[in-house]
């Protein structure tokens, strides 16, 4: 660490921090802490950078944070603003609820609601962490020792730090650190196909232009399954199509076999099935999980965990990227004005105590939407889609 600065006369001291994990919130954080004057050190495993998947859902939690770092026009530039998410029911398109989004999000939650495209979402943070952090690519972290705290890469290389983010995902090693051992990620019993299929595809049809000639997300629901639909770009449409899961495997990469994808929505409508046929190929992965952890901090408070390490969820809410952004915001506040490096444990706990609630709250309401979203035809169902159908009605009177 070196003395960085003198405000008035306080010194503060500038940290050797390393974060671990190039994704949405390694990024984030890396903006947040190299902007409040520490150095920063990303390790990324992979060799290049580049988002899988394909959409994301900046909700005004997010939009809020991206306007204040000065980059919500480049969101506006590339992403989409949906004016509302209709809800349809899976058999005959029946509308069975609304959800205005469009200015009704800045009216009542003070920022915009985007669809983008991950790549994008990513390249931003990117340009927003560059000037502030070292990034490394294929730089594996295959073991850490928390009380030094030391990484070490799987080239050999021994990194020292004075603190360590672990910013590594669902399977991260780093979170097997805090815990003391494995813990491992637990099956939803639910996959997703992912698809991307260009927008004049759907225009060339009368009956699914009518689908994406306004900015719109749509999701069909029906048992066991449900489908959104959303631009991510102009010119491109997301689909992320949920099923029970029948042994896909846990892989961003992999893909679904198509046949089978279309005859898990058999059921759903005749547009349904007309999209996709549109679909050439589709990524398939099992949905996991893992329950709320306790702690996200190692007991000697130089390690701590961010995002899908410390918090995976259900993609039900649309909630996993914005809580590892929210918890680097929280981080780079908390850091902004350290004197003493005695003070890294005190500022990780009010981090963790800070973000722990919400985040877990968030995560069980993503478990929650798995249920409401799956109900099997019946009286759940129909008490469901008869509230939605109330609010819909409340909110265009
Ligand atoms: P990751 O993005 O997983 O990044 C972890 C990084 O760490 C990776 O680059 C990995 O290569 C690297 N790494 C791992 N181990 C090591 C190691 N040992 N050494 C060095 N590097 C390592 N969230 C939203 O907010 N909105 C949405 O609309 C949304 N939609 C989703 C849709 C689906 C279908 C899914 C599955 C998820 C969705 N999410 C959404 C959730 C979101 O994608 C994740 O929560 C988010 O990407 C987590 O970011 P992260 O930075 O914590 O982890």
């Amino acid at each position: 660490m070196t003395n960085n600065s003198v405000l008035g006369s306080a010194f503060f001291i500038s940290l050797n921090i390393v974060i671990v994990g190039c994704g949405l919130g390694g990024l984030t954080a890396a903006y947040k802490l190299g902007m409040a004057g520490h150095t920063v050190t990303v390790l990324e495993r992979a060799t290049a950078l580049g988002e899988v998947g394909a959409g994301i859902q900046i909700t005004p939690n997010v939009s809020r944070l991206l306007h204040r770092w000065g980059v919500l026009n480049r969101v506006g530039n590339v992403g989409i603003r949906p004016l509302g998410l209709t809800f349809l029911r899976y058999q005959n398109g029946e509308r069975v609820g609304y959800t205005p989004l469009g200015d009704h999000m800045d009216r009542n939650h003070g920022a915009p609601y985007y669809h983008i495209h991950r790549a994008d979402l990513l390249d931003i943070l990117y340009d927003l962490a560059r000037p502030y952090a070292t990034i490394r690519l294929d730089a594996r972290v295959v073991s850490v020792d928390p009380s030094a705290p030391t990484l070490t890469l799987h080239s050999g290389e021994v990194i020292t730090a004075d603190l360590i983010i672990g910013a590594d995902g669902l399977n991260s090693m780093i979170r097997e650190v805090v815990m003391g051992g494995p813990f491992p990620a637990v099956p939803t019993g639910d996959a997703a196909y992912r698809a991307v299929i260009p927008v004049a595809e759907l225009e060339n049809d009368p009956e699914l232009k009518t689908l994406v000639e306004t900015p719109q997300m749509t999701a069909w629901i029906g048992p066991g399954r449900h489908i959104v639909m959303y631009k991510i770009r102009p010119k491109h449409v997301n689909l992320v199509m949920c099923h029970p899961d029948r042994g896909a495997i846990e892989s961003w990469t992999a893909q679904g076999d198509i046949d089978t994808m279309r005859h898990e929505f058999r059921e759903f409508e005749p547009r349904v099935q007309k999209i996709l046929s549109l679909v050439p190929l589709a990524l398939e992965w099992r949905l996991m999980d893992r329950d709320p952890i306790p702690h996200w901090i190692h007991p000697d408070g130089k390690v701590a965990l961010l995002g899908d390490a410390c918090h995976p969820m259900l993609p039900y809410r649309a909630q996993g990227a914005a809580m590892a952004i929210e918890d680097a915001a929280v981080l780079g506040v908390l850091f902004s004005r350290v004197s003493d490096p005695a003070q890294i444990g005190c500022l990780l706990s009010a981090y963790e105590t800070i973000r722990i609630r919400r985040a877990t709250n968030t995560h069980m309401a993503s478990r929650l939407n798995q249920k409401t979203f799956h109900y099997e035809d019946g009286p759940e169902q129909q008490a469901r889609d008869a509230s939605m159908r109330e609010a819909m009605l409340r909110d265009s009177a």
